[in-house]
């Protein structure tokens, strides 16, 4: 056990984020990776930590910009919307970073990645649609993305509690 802890915090190092909270989901990935490949490189697990931040990013994003859809009627997707940019440049990290809008992720956690894409969207709906999106049926204000138990939600300023959650990100998660 001792070796797999060696292992995981060389690999946190590779990726940088020694010293940083890691959410349990990517503890459990790391532990998945473990067992499947054994003491990867750090180099090898900085390919891994890339795919899955990637692949996450485009699964979060048809999440999203369907909802953009089904709430709003306009769409976010398609080749004229060039606003989702997905980089790895090893002159300024280890790992690749998706880029939407002035939000970046580059973590595979899918609470932080559905979050992240979520914000960009909303910005890019707000410049292109000059569209509020999403708003809270009750008070009409604007929704931002916050987190409850590892989970990316959208919360509502309003109400006497002086907030409340409206609803997972993730039209799948009932809270
Ligand atoms: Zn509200």
């Amino acid at each position: 056990m001792s070796n797999f802890l060696d292992w995981r915090n060389r690999m946190l190092q590779a990726v940088w984020r020694q010293g940083e909270p890691i959410s349990e989901e990517v503890l459990a990935w790391m532990s998945e990776v473990h067992d499947e490949f054994g003491e990867i490189s750090g180099d090898e697990f900085c390919e891994l930590w890339t795919t899955r931040t990637f692949s996450m990013a485009r699964s979060a994003f048809e999440v999203i910009q369907k909802s953009v859809f089904d709430e709003t009627g306009k769409r976010v997707a398609g080749e004229e919307f060039c606003y989702v940019d997905y980089s790895r440049n090893l002159e300024s990290g280890p790992v690749g970073v998706v880029r939407f809008k002035s939000a970046e992720v580059s973590t595979p956690d899918w609470a932080e990645v559905l979050g992240v894409v979520a914000e960009g969207v909303q910005e890019f709906v707000m410049d292109y649609y000059v569209t509020v999106w999403p708003a809270c049926s009750r008070h009409s204000f604007g929704l931002h993305v916050d987190y409850f138990d590892e989970t990316a939600v959208w919360k509502c300023n309003g109400g006497p509690e002086g907030g409340h959650v409206v609803r997972a990100l993730d039209p799948s998660i009932r809270l």
